[in-house]
Order: structure tokens, then sequence, then C-alpha cells
């Protein structure tokens, strides 16, 4: 598709809108982004801790939990002097009470997606009220789904409704503000896209607009080479290509959703993972740097392994495990730890190994994880 708009796509992660927080993190995403001239998308999550909470609420039956999410809504309504958009949070929140207890397949769905509506007003009042930015939401941005039930479809009638959506929203304002992780049916009903959804609301967005940039604004400063509450010296990447960045996500890395990064392989979309006040970040291109990557681990069967009922996946991510010499290497170190399986990602992208415990599946995420860093200059 031909590069018609000049617009960023910013995602704004949960773990940044926290009571106290959202129009400073709002404002220096747009403070980074409008110098340029261009438009911007801005993709929001609920705040922080919001659709757990709004998930216990409604599978548990308990209206109260509703009062708890959103109260960080209310807090930041209150603090920034928005007494409207208060009154209309109450008013959500009443409504959603009432549907905690209605067992339809719908229901849930459409209250566990209320913390990204929800977002979308406070960005919207934060930004064009409190920082005087030329912004608007748009609540349905054109993104179609089945009805499947917490991780529904996106259907490709999509690109179509999304790129007329925000074209004609864009051509009125500077700065679009859209929730992410949601959609509509064809039956007109609200749908999630699963957890960590508003990630592939944005790399959705990014490759219908064929958009130059696309940025994960997130409490990190990037993708890691390791779990930093499993690798201790874990390092930043500066790099990775679409397709690492597409399997790293599959096998658990950073908790992206498992879709993220696919509308973007063969894409010319420039993509960024960062911090609102960092200056580095991890960039994901189209160009392979010939290294191993990163190493993930989770367990089997929450990375669609599903044959597999108990143990642990840890694998290495890099374009270059579809090098033999490469690979014979790490085979080396897996066979040592007596893995159940040992899977070759058909890309060439990634190296799985199974083991049976936990424990074991550490010590070996360590190990290959010195072995990675050891080609990272
Ligand atoms: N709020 C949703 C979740 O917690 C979607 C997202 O943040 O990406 O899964
Ligand atoms: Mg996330």
């Amino acid at each position: 598709m031909p590069r018609t708009l000049n617009v960023t796509v910013a995602k704004v992660g949960g773990s940044l809108l926290r009571p106290g927080e959202v129009d400073k993190v709002l404002g220096k995403v747009v403070e980074r982004h409008l110098a340029d001239d261009g438009k911007l998308v801005i993709v929001v999550s609920a705040m922080k801790g919001v659709t757990d909470t709004l998930i216990r609420a409604y599978d548990e039956g308990e209206p109260r939990l509703i009062e708890d999410a959103i109260q960080p809504y209310l807090t930041e309504a209150q603090r920034l002097s928005l007494g409207k958009l208060g009154s209309m949070i109450e008013g959500i929140g009443a409504r959603l009470k009432g549907l905690v207890s209605i067992r339809e397949l719908w229901a849930r769905d459409y209250v566990i997606v209320h913390g990204e509506l929800l977002s979308t007003m406070l960005a919207e009042a934060a930004l064009y009220n409190s920082l005087g930015v030329d912004a608007g939401a748009v609540y349905d941005v054109g993104i179609v789904t089945n009805e499947d039930w917490g991780r529904a479809s996106v259907l490709g009638v999509s690109s179509h409704y999304v790129r007329h959506r925000l074209t004609w929203a864009l051509s009125r304002r500077s700065v679009v503000i859209v929730p992410g992780f949601l959609g509509i049916s064809l039956n007109g009903r609200l749908t999630s896209l699963g957890r960590g959804g508003s990630d592939y609301t944005a790399s959705l967005i990014a490759s219908y607009l064929n958009a130059p940039r696309l940025i994960f604004y997130t409490d990190v400063e990037g993708i890691m080479t390791g779990d930093p509450r499993i690798i201790n010296d874990a390092r930043l990447i500066p790099s990775l290509t679409h397709e690492e960045a597409y399997v790293a996500s599959l096998t658990g890395a950073k908790k992206f959703h498992p879709g993220t990064f696919k509308p973007l392989i063969d894409s010319d979309v420039h993509v960024v993972v960062t911090n609102p006040w960092s200056s580095s970040g991890t960039l994901i291109m189209s160009k392979c740097i010939n290294t191993p990557k990163l190493v993930s681990i989770s367990e089997a069967g929450s990375i669609g392994l599903v044959s597999l009922k108990s143990g642990y996946a840890v694998t290495v991510v890099g374009c270059v495990m579809g090098l033999d010499e490469f690979r014979r290497e790490v085979y080396l170190i897996i066979d040592s730890y007596g893995p159940i399986d040992v899977i070759n990602d058909t890309e060439g992208n990634a190296v799985t190994s199974i083991v049976k415990d936990q424990d074991v599946a550490v010590k070996l995420a360590k190990e290959l994880h010195r072995w990675v860093v050891s080609w990272i200059r």
C-alpha cells in the first residue's frame, strides 16, 4: 500500500497508566511526536491492574470489585478537575455492576474491555481539557471480529473500516485516541482480543495505515535478552527483526500478545519498544543482525504447546538459529539438561527445548543466556 499518511501509531501500555501519571505520560508521548508535524494515533490499554480486577468482578459475579476497577479513573478525573468525566465514569460503573451477574457469553467480554474504554475517555479529557492538545477519541475504530469470546479473531474487512475511520478522524484532529484490546463483532457486540491485546490493536492499525512508525511505550526501556526477574544480567536488545519479535512474543517474551508482530512481517513499519522518557529502546526492522537475541521461558501449555500438559519451554530466539553452526552449539547445551523434546521453528528463528521441572528450566535458561550474550558485543 502506498504511504499516504505521515502518522505515528503509539501504544501506551497499562504499566504506564497509573494514578498521578496519566497526563504526564500522555503529554510526553504527544510532545515526542508532534514536533515532526505529523499525525498521531494513541492506542491505550486499561490502567494498571484494571483488567485483572474486571475479570475477577465478572468471574466472581462481584459488583464490589467494579468499584475497585473504576477507582483509578475516578482518582485521575478528580486530580485533573474533570468533574463531568467523573460522573460519566460513575454511571458506567453502575451499569457494569448490573452486568457482572449476567451469565451470557457476550457479557464477560463487554465488562472486561471497559478498562480500555475508560482509558480512552480519560486520555481524551486529559489531553484536550487539561493539556490543550487537539485530541479526540474514536471508540470504534473499525476492528471487526468473530464472536470467539475472550480471544476473538480479527476479520479481513477491518483494514477497510480502520483506514476510512482513521483517515477521516485524522483529517479533523492531530491526535486520535483509540482503545486497544477490543473489537466489534458482525452482530455489533463488544469482543476482546485476548490478554495483552492492545499491542495487537496497535500493530493492526499500523499495518492497515502502512504507518511509517509504531512505538510501543512501556515501563521498561525495551525488549531484554532474558526475563530480568530470572536472569539478573539481562541486557537491552538493540534490534530484532519482525519475525524474531513475532517468535519471541509467541514464546512468552515480555508478555506481548502472541499476534502482535504478525501483521508487521514483510511491512516496512519502523517499530520501537521504549519508555516515554528514554532515548534508547529496541528497534524492530527487517534487517537481521547475525547473532542470537534472547532466551524466553514459559510453561509449555501457555505457549500453545497444548500436547504438553506439564513441562517448561526454554527458547532461544535469533535469525541465526537456522544456521547449523549456531544450532549445534545450542543442542550441546540443551542435551546436558535431559530435555523431553527439542523443537525447531520452521522459519529458522528459534529453538525450543522442553524440560520437566521449573528449576531445571531456570538453570538451562541461565546457561543459554550466557551463550546468547557471548555473541552480543
Ligand atoms: N488490558 C488488557 C490486558 O490487561 C489488554 C492490554 O493491556 O494489552 O490484557
Ligand atoms: Mg501488555
